[in-house]
């Protein structure tokens, strides 16, 4: 590891500051990729110019600049004009900018171009003289993650110094794999991807840098699904008449499905090698009861299973139910405990005893589950729920007193089955392929805003039918330019269209006890309408919310608005879904057409990769998946199938990397195998 101090430029000061952003060394900077890049075009006409866009235009000054002060700001401002039309342009707080125009001299403004009174502005923008400007047009110039003192300039400054060093990076894949698959070398990857001369290099570079990540994730899970596999399970369990007894009794009928995946589940416990294994099912295919049974089967058998839920009110949610089953089913073994991370001290004090001492021994929470602090006593299972937001590592990371314990994953990830076999190559997988019977698929439409009115309306109908309603917006409040509906404005107009009706607010920035109380009201109907960002798209389940009604839905991707979506039909009543768009951009409403036209998770996943291809530079990335910098299974299907059977050959070709080509591949997989703390920062 290099030093950011030996950098020209870069002192302990600078240092620091990379250091907030976690850079530390001159590696770490190499792999900070930009988040997006910004594209000079070619300038347009003034009369061509559209409000909110960022835009260049080419034009002469008109008038002598002229600078007023206004109480401690300076204003300058300036005319300027070309053959189609003028432009007023404004400047605060730089009056030295006054010397540097003009009158009658001819410059490129670029900036985002602002409306007033019905005209065209542009505030603050750059410029410079049209020969200068030509040399950057159609480059893309790296824009970096931030923070305050630093720059995006300054950042890719010190990137090319990097860069420059020859050693900065060496090939670690054979030249005959990289041609096989039309891929170009890490050097030139790391280049591209940092200062692209244009489109294509930039595709390029992400493809081999995205190929990368997936190679190295599926050698590290086949090479952990060969150690699991070697493994004999610390937690032995039979099978239990008390599991099978709570199937007759439940409520409902398992379908078939399910019945097949819990037998599959139950095997595996009480076979002699710890379990992995995958559940995916679509939303509202009944994961949960499958859970349960899990962790009832381990309590039967002594032991202690934990359930990990990505956020507070779904394990609160889940907490409920297991204990509503406890007590209703006299499971007298099974004693569920909730630990969050908002447990008040003294409450987490008494919890954690009894997980050490083993009285609690079905213990229910979030990622406060597996902090250093909570020590369990035979931790035999642990089920992740909806994992897509967890890591594979902190599976591992579970592994208490080296005792792995059983793992158990809930997915409703729609990803296509094929692609599914190669990401979690770590885990059996067992498919919950059928919803319960008496389901009535939910119907949908996609509109754009001129349908509030009707909207409402039928918000009303379902009210007036004893239904409840989500309303989910993709901002909590009004954000300068960003068009799109918020939260804040929407429970505004709903409280002023349903004055009577008990309504309330749900977002990320509210306190866990507000959060709770807000969707605890929900679930018990006392609130009729729910206005929410996406805190409640996973797992949330309120049977008699009937209406699903997403503004601004050209703003999520197609898999978070079927789990959106997945939050109503889970009732007996007929159940409806609104896709309302805030643009009629034809490509959205392409995308939005095939959840219209499906409610199945797993076909739309296939639709949605299908459409989207793997050009789509638009914001590097949107899964925020941890294990990744670049890569997104939901968008890199393609390039995931190829590191998939990549994989797969040099792994059956040369299972121990003993061929020199496949050396330094196999150094970089090992190291990654023994850091336990891996999240594939490559
Ligand atoms: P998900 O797979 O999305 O996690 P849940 O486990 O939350 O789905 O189940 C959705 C709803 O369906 C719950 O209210 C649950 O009680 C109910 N449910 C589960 N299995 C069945 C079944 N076999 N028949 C009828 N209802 C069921
Ligand atoms: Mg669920």
């Amino acid at each position: 590891m290099k030093k950011l101090t030996e950098l020209k430029g870069i002192g302990p000061k600078t240092e620091s500051l990379f250091a907030k952003l976690g850079i530390t060394s001159q590696e770490d900077l190499l792999r900070y990729y930009p988040v997006h890049y910004d594209a000079c075009e070619e300038p347009v006409k003034i009369a061509e110019l559209i409000p909110g866009a960022k835009m260049a235009v080419t034009a002469h000054i008109v008038s002598r600049p002229v600078l007023r002060t206004v109480r401690n700001l300076t204003i300058l401002t300036c005319e300027a004009a070309d053959e189609t039309g003028k432009i007023r342009i404004t400047w605060f707080n730089a009056p030295f900018l006054a010397k540097q125009l003009i009158p009658g001299g001819v410059y490129v403004f670029r900036g985002t171009v602002s409306e007033r009174k019905g005209r065209a502005v542009f505030d603050h923008p750059e410029f410079t003289s049209p020969a200068a400007y030509a040399e950057k047009v159609n480059t893309l110039v790296p824009v970096y993650g931030l923070t305050k003192g630093l720059n995006s300039r300054s950042v890719g400054r010190a990137v090319a110094q990097v860069l420059k060093d020859p050693a900065f990076s060496e090939e670690f894949l054979p030249e005959s794999l990289l041609r096989l698959h039309g891929l170009v070398g890490e050097a030139e990857a790391l280049r591209g991807i940092h200062f692209p001369e244009n489109a294509e290099v930039l595709e390029a570079a992400r493809r081999r840098l995205v190929f990368d990540e997936f190679l190295l994730f599926v050698l590290l899970i086949r090479l952990l699904r060969r150690k699991t596999e070697e493994e004999k399970t610390a937690f032995p369990m039979e099978k239990t008449w008390e599991a099978e007894e709570l199937l007759h009794r439940l409520p409902f009928r398992l379908t078939n499905a399910q019945l097949r995946v819990w037998r599959e589940i139950e095997a595996d416990l009480a076979g002699t090698h710890p379990m992995a294994r995958l559940v995916q099912g679509d939303v509202g295919s009944g994961k949960t009861v499958i859970a349960f049974l899990a962790m009832l089967m381990a309590a039967e058998n002594g032991w202690q299973s934990a359930l990990m839920a990505p956020t507070e009110v779904l394990a609160k949610q889940h907490y409920e139910k297991l204990c509503a089953l406890v007590e209703e089913q006299q499971l007298s073994r099974v004693r569920p405990v909730l630990l969050l991370g908002s447990t008040k001290a003294a409450e987490r004090r008494r919890i954690l005893q009894e997980i050490a001492d083993g009285s609690a021994n079905a213990v229910i929470g979030t990622h406060a589950l597996f902090q250093n602090s909570v020590v369990y006593r035979d931790l035999a299972l642990v089920i992740t729920d909806e994992q897509h937001r967890f890591g594979v590592h902190q599976r591992e990371a579970l592994a208490q007193k080296g005792r792995p314990p059983h793992s158990l994953v809930m997915s409703a990830t729609p990803i296509p089955r094929t692609l599914g076999v190669i990401y979690y190559g770590d885990l059996d997988i067992s498919v919950v392929d059928e919803l319960p019977a008496k389901r009535l698929p939910i119907r949908n439409c996609v509109v754009d805003e001129s349908f509030v009115p009707q909207a409402l309306s039928f918000v009303r109908r379902q009210l007036g039918e004893g239904r409840q309603v989500y309303l989910i917006c993709p901002m909590i409040e009004e954000s300068e330019g960003l068009d799109a509906a918020n939260v804040t404005d929407e429970y505004k107009r709903i409280r002023s269209e349903f004055p009577d009706v008990p309504c309330s607010m749900l977002h990320g920035r509210m306190k866990a006890e507000e959060k709770e109380r807000v969707m605890a009201d929900f679930s018990a109907g006392k609130t009729k309408i729910l206005v929410s960002t996406t805190v409640v798209e996973v797992g949330v389940d309120v049977p008699n919310a009937t209406l699903m009604w997403i503004r601004s839905a050209e703003r999520f991707g197609l898999a978070a608005l079927h789990q959106l979506r997945g939050r109503v039909g889970r009732g007996e009543h007929q159940s409806y879904c609104i896709f309302m768009a805030g643009q009629k951009n034809p490509e959205t409403l392409k995308r939005l057409e095939i959840l219209n036209h499906s409610n199945d998770g797993f076909e739309i996943a296939e639709k949605d990769f299908a459409l989207r291809g793997p050009g789509d530079l638009t914001g590097i990335r949107q899964s925020g998946d941890a294990r990744f910098r670049l890569a997104d299974v939901t968008k890199d299907g393609e390039i995931l199938r190829l590191a998939g059977e990549t994989a797969a050959a040099v792994l059956s070709d040369d299972p121990c990397f003993a061929d020199p080509q496949y050396e330094l591949l196999g150094r970089k997989v090992r190291s990654l195998l023994e850091d336990e703390d891996t999240s594939l920062a490559l």
